[in-house]
């Protein structure tokens, strides 16, 4: 069985759809792995929503996810973020705000847990040092965990002797699932930050035991013209090009 693990569409359409046509190139899935952050910042939020509840799926809250409908406040947002967050609420129906308040902070699925920033602290750690990597190997029970939340593609990995390694996750690799535990991030889908705007997500073959990566070049101007016309943050629009 072949699983899509995506995160961070942050209602960026134009990226979503280019992952998903590229996962249909690529002869499809059986089911889309989410790890949150659906809405928050983008200029489609519903849309991206709507998209995602038409594919066979499981998803996890993020904290934009979760802000957007204010389950949680947004005091810990930057000022861009807060102002997108307050547009997105307003473009949300009754049946998005359901749908969001209704996602878990956790989900188990075989050898996987999927969360969106941490197994520590689902909602808002960010795992990007080996430091935080390894002390949150001890707060989940399954072999291996998919975080999103950063929009960094990377792995950890815990080996037998427990030490913990950092290592990249570059763009049409393949990872082999093997001994160790791993915590990895796909990247984003929709506002990358590694330095790369192409859209971010991977492949879990479960018969090959293996995750491949993928980068999505999209229709950045498509998503960024949108985003002017309903006067969102513009250095939330310029950073699309860059991937930063
Ligand atoms: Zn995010």
């Amino acid at each position: 069985m072949r699983y899509a693990i995506i995160a961070d569409i942050h209602a960026n359409l134009a990226a979503f759809i280019a992952v998903l046509d590229d996962i249909k190139r690529r002869g499809g899935v059986e089911e889309v792995w989410c790890l949150g952050d659906i809405v928050g910042y983008g200029p489609d939020p519903h849309q991206c929503l709507e998209l995602l509840r038409q594919y066979n799926h499981i998803c996890v809250a993020g904290n934009h996810d979760w802000a957007a409908i204010g389950k949680i406040d947004t005091s810990d947002f930057n000022p861009d973020a807060a102002a997108a967050c307050h547009w997105t609420a307003q473009q949300l129906t009754p049946g998005d705000i359901n749908y969001l308040d209704t996602l878990p902070l956790v989900i188990q699925r075989s050898d996987f847990t999927l969360v969106h920033g941490s197994p520590r602290e689902p909602i808002w750690e960010y795992l990007l040092s080996t430091r935080s990597a390894k002390e949150n190997f001890a707060y989940f029970q399954s072999q291996f965990c998919l975080v999103g939340h950063s929009h960094v593609p990377l792995v950890f990995e815990y080996d037998q002797a427990g030490a913990c390694f950092f290592s990249e996750f570059p763009a049409d690799t393949m990872l082999m699932l093997a001994e160790n535990r791993l915590i990895i991030n796909p990247g984003g889908v929709g506002q990358p930050r590694d330095g790369d705007p192409r859209a971010s997500y991977a492949i879990y073959n479960s018969e090959a035991r293996s995750i491949t990566h993928y980068r999505i070049p999209y229709d950045i101007g498509a998503t960024q013209s949108r985003m002017v016309d309903y006067r969102l943050p513009r250095r939330l629009v310029a950073r699309l090009s860059y991937g930063v």
